[in-house]
Parts: C-alpha cells; sequence; structure tokens
C-alpha cells in the first residue's frame, strides 16, 4: 500500500509511537496544499490532538548573521545533554521549493542535524498565514511524536516574527554586535514581542561592543511596557561560538514559565493563541469566500473605483458589499 493510501489512524499511531519516517510524512501531509491532503491532515491532527501540548515551545528569531543557527545548535545541544528530545522547525515564507530560502540551507546546524534533534525547513509557501499554520500544525505532530523542545525559527524580516509569537510559549529575540545595524531589533514591534533578549557574540574582540549593545537594549527596554505585568524581558550576553551564556538563556526560560505561573500561565498563554488562530482561519476563509462570490463580484469593481474616487464612503460601499454576500446565503 501507498503512503498517500495508508490509513490516517496508523500514520496517527506510528508518529506517537516515535516512528520518525511517519513524523516526516505526517508533516509532508500537512504542509500539502492538495484539498483532498487538507482533509486527511485534518483528521491527522484529530486523532494526534490528545497526546500534544507537552513540549516547551520557543520561538527564536533576529536578524540574518545574528547567529540563530550556531545558537540554536548550542542551546539544542545542551537540552540533548540533558536528555531532552529536541524539533527545529522553521518559518520563511520567503522560501520556494528549489532555493531562495533565507532559513533552508542544508549545511546549517550540522552537529544538531547528527544527533537525535529532527530538522525541518520551512515550508513553501506564498503567504505567511499559509506558512506559520503549517509550522502551528508540524508543531503539534512534534509533540504527539514525544519531543519536549520544540524551537521554532524565523529570520527577522516582515511579519514573520509576529506569527511564530503567536504559536510558542516564550519569544527570544537575538541580536549582535557589528554590522552598523545596532538598532536592528529595534524594527517597530519586534522588540515589543520578545520574552528574553539575548546578545550573542559576546566573545573576543566584540565582547565591549556587546557590552554596549546589552546596555543600549536594557535601556531601551526600560521605556517599554511590558507585555505582561509578571515577567520583565532580560537582555543577556551569550556566545553561541565559545558556548557561553547559552545556560543562562535556559535557566531564563524556565523563570519566565515560573513567573508566568506554574503550569496556568503558559496553559492561559496557547489557550490565548488557539483562539486567536481559529479567528484568523475564520478571516482568511470569509475573505476567500466574500471574494469568489458572484453577487459581490459584480459590484466590487465599481463599488471599489466610487471608495477610491471619493463618490461613496468606505463605509456605505462594505455595507452594500456585505449585504450582496450575506443575500446570498439561506
Ligand atoms: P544566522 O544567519 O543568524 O543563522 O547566523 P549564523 O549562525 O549562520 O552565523 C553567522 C556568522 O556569525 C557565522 O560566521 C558564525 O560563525 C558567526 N557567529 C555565530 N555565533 C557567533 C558567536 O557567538 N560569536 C562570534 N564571534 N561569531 C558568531
Amino acid at each position: 500500500m501507498s503512503d498517500k493510501h495508508q490509513p490516517v489512524e496508523r500514520l496517527a499511531e506510528a508518529v506517537i509511537g516515535g516512528d520518525r519516517r511517519a513524523l516526516a510524512r505526517a508533516i509532508t501531509l500537512i504542509e500539502s496544499l492538495r484539498a483532498d491532503d487538507r482533509e486527511r491532515a485534518t483528521e491527522l491532527l484529530a486523532a494526534l490532538l490528545p497526546e500534544t501540548g507537552g513540549a516547551s515551545r520557543i520561538g527564536i528569531t533576529g536578524a540574518p548573521g545574528v547567529g540563530k543557527s550556531t545558537f540554536i545548535e548550542a542551546f539544542g545541544l545542551i537540552a540533548i545533554d540533558q536528555g531532552r528530545r529536541v524539533a527545529v522547525l522553521a518559518v520563511d515564507p520567503s522560501s520556494r521549493r528549489g532555493g531562495g530560502a533565507l532559513l533552508g540551507d542544508k549545511t546549517r546546524m550540522e552537529a544538531l542535524a547528527r544527533s537525535e534533534a529532527f530538522i525541518r525547513p520551512s515550508p513553501a509557501g506564498d503567504t505567511l498565514g499559509g506558512v506559520a499554520r503549517r509550522t502551528a500544525e508540524a508543531l503539534l505532530v512534534c509533540e504527539a511524536a514525544g519531543f519536549d523542545v520544540i524551537i521554532v525559527e524565523t529570520v527577522g524580516v516582515g511579519q514573520s516574527e509576529t506569527a511564530v509569537a503567536d504559536m510558542v510559549d516564550v519569544f527570544l529575540l537575538l541580536l549582535a554586535p557589528g554590522g552598523g545595524d545596532q538598532l536592528q531589533g529595534l524594527k517597530k514591534g519586534i522588540v515589543e514581542l520578545a520574552d528574553i533578549l539575548v546578545v550573542n557574540k559576546c566573545d573576543g574582540e566584540l565582547t565591549a561592543a556587546a557590552d554596549r549593545l546589552r546596555a543600549e537594549y536594557s535601556g531601551a527596554l526600560g521605556l517599554l511596557r511590558p507585555l505582561d505585568v509578571r515577567w520583565k524581558p532580560p537582555v543577556l550576553a551569550a556566545s553561541a561560538l565559545e558556548n557561553t551564556g547559552i545556560d543562562d538563556v535556559w535557566r531564563s526560560i524556565e523563570a519566565h514559565r515560573a513567573a508566568l505561573g506554574p503550569g496556568s500561565g503558559i496553559a492561559e498563554r496557547r489557550s490565548r493563541q488557539a483562539k486567536a488562530q481559529m479567528w484568523a482561519e475564520i478571516g482568511d476563509g470569509l475573505s476567500a469566500a466574500f471574494e469568489a462570490d458572484r453577487a459581490v463580484a459584480g459590484l466590487l469593481a465599481t463599488l471599489e473605483d466610487e471608495v477610491a474616487r471619493g463618490m461613496t464612503t468606505p463605509h456605505a460601499a462594505a455595507s452594500r458589499l456585505l449585504v450582496a454576500f450575506r443575500g446570498d446565503k439561506p
């Protein structure tokens, strides 16, 4: 029997049993854009859902070159040494099959890849929403497969960091001295999303610059209102290359979990994220149905043009379009 026709229940059992090939197949199914695959993926996720929730979900972002892959390797190897099972997923909406990915380089994280870690590059896709949803689902599959540390990596460009922050328990922003882009992370919104900031490359001749960067960010953070009153984001120093300060990052992640309230804080964050994901999908689905609606299509171009020329208010046009949309429904 081909993989294609393997019953979903069998695939789910194999994933839960820790079968690596089944895990890879399950994620491939989830990444597929074909309608029949989507149906099977939905069934698969329903079967796996009771087994999910057990991992520490960690998001990591940072500009290209700050040392994300070097850091994730050092960070992941520490967890593996402690007997934990580590998976690394990526969110990169720029990735396309056949290249162009900012994170997809196969030479990255070699030592981690040689270890027991499961590393999955970003699914290819055109929309961030689609890539993010498939990554959030892959995360659930990894949990069902028994991974207890799941790292979701994204490059700090565009909106992908928000999507990742919305699917993890703790969100790390990696910074590094040099490159003349000292305020890279202060790009609007990213610093606000971070639960923990890590200044990487705090080694050798970069040490003084790293210290300055750390002071700069500590100062900037002092002016921000924290996302959560229970946790003030720290700015840590590390060297992924020399493997220093990485333990402190692990300790800080544990402190963050404890600060949010043992068990309940993270559960609350996950509930909020799950509800937000549901509403985002409803929004996407409704927009797609709206755009495909015939009654809407008959009016859309004219009304859009009238709104653009100031002949109709946006409110009046939207109301007419919504009435036309609803008019079709039973
Ligand atoms: P990414 O693009 O963010 O994934 O960055 P990489 O992990 O590929 O690292 C970019 C460059 O920075 C590489 O040449 C690394 O060797 C170097 N690098 C990474 N971490 C450190 C560090 O802690 N100290 C120093 N000095 N260099 C580092």
